[in-house]
């Protein structure tokens, strides 16, 4: 059960990327019920709707993160709408198929890509001068532990999230001396959507790679983002938290 931290985010706006869904939706409704104005931006309206159903306050906008255009638009129309944004988390991301390198599509490999790095670079390069303006700014990127460890029959989306943490690191170093701080976060396996796109055998590998022999709850992944996402947060940037039930070597 999450500690409530009354008022930690009265007066933040945030936009969760993915926020409809799983891990961005647990972020969504901590920082809703923390305080903050939540909007959220993915590209499933219907999947927006159902989210707005729980948590009325919502702001959505049906984006898609691959498109930079989109995405322009989307900062355009949420800066308007909540008067500036404060956080940025981004969750929005696809596995592509589990299968080897070599039998990979190259379609599935670009698309993976395009969403899960691409789609990251994206929005951080649309809300980083809007922040820098307002002098003030979290930016959370989720990657994966499978961007640290690379893992078998996944090598689009480890390699897309191991280019998360890079970018992150890059965006840290380059904003270090202002009040906007890029961090990201290495989650193992989590019980969400996502895991209709993934094979069973894929799953099982999964679990089987985490000491705590468990998957990691969303509400365990939320807390840790909501707290780097927070003021409190104040002296660390370029990171990467790991929140893997021990699976982390480094
Ligand atoms: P999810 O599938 O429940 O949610 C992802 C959301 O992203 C969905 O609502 C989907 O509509 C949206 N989305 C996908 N492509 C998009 C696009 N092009 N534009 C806009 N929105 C798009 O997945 P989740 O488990 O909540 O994953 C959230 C994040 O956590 C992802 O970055 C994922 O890679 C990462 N992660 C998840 C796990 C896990 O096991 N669940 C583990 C490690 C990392």
């Amino acid at each position: 059960m999450p500690m409530n931290f009354a008022g930690r985010f009265a007066g933040r706006s945030a936009v969760i990327t993915g926020g409809a869904s799983g891990i961005g939706l647990a972020v969504a409704q901590r920082i809703s019920e923390e305080g903050g104005r939540v909007s959220v931006w993915d590209r499933d309206p219907a999947q927006i709707e159902q989210a707005k159903a729980l948590l009325p306050e919502l702001h959505g906008v049906t984006v898609d993160v691959a498109d930079a255009a989109s995405v322009d638009g989307a900062a355009r129309s949420t800066i308007d709408a909540l008067g500036g944004v404060d956080i940025l988390v981004t969750s929005a991301a696809i596995t592509g198929p589990n299968m080897t390198t070599w039998a990979y599509p190259a379609e599935d490999w670009q698309r993976v890509i395009d969403i899960n790095i691409n789609g990251v670079f994206h929005c951080n390069k649309a809300l980083v001068p809007h922040m820098l303006e307002r002098n003030y700014g979290r930016i959370v990127n989720i990657a994966s532990i499978a961007g640290k460890e690379g893992n078998p029959n996944a090598s689009a989306y480890s390699t897309s999230k191991a280019a998360v943490i890079g970018l992150t690191k890059s965006l840290g170093k380059e904003l270090a001396k202002t009040k906007v701080t890029v961090n990201c976060v290495t989650p193992a396996a989590v019980r969400t959507a996502i895991f209709k796109q993934m094979s069973q055998e894929h799953i099982d590998f999964m679990l089987s790679k985490i000491p705590m022999a468990r998957f990691g709850e969303v509400d365990e992944v939320a807390a840790l983002i909501c707290w780097i996402a927070s003021e409190e947060c104040s002296f660390t940037t370029a990171a990467v938290f790991d929140v893997s039930g021990g699976r982390a070597t480094y």
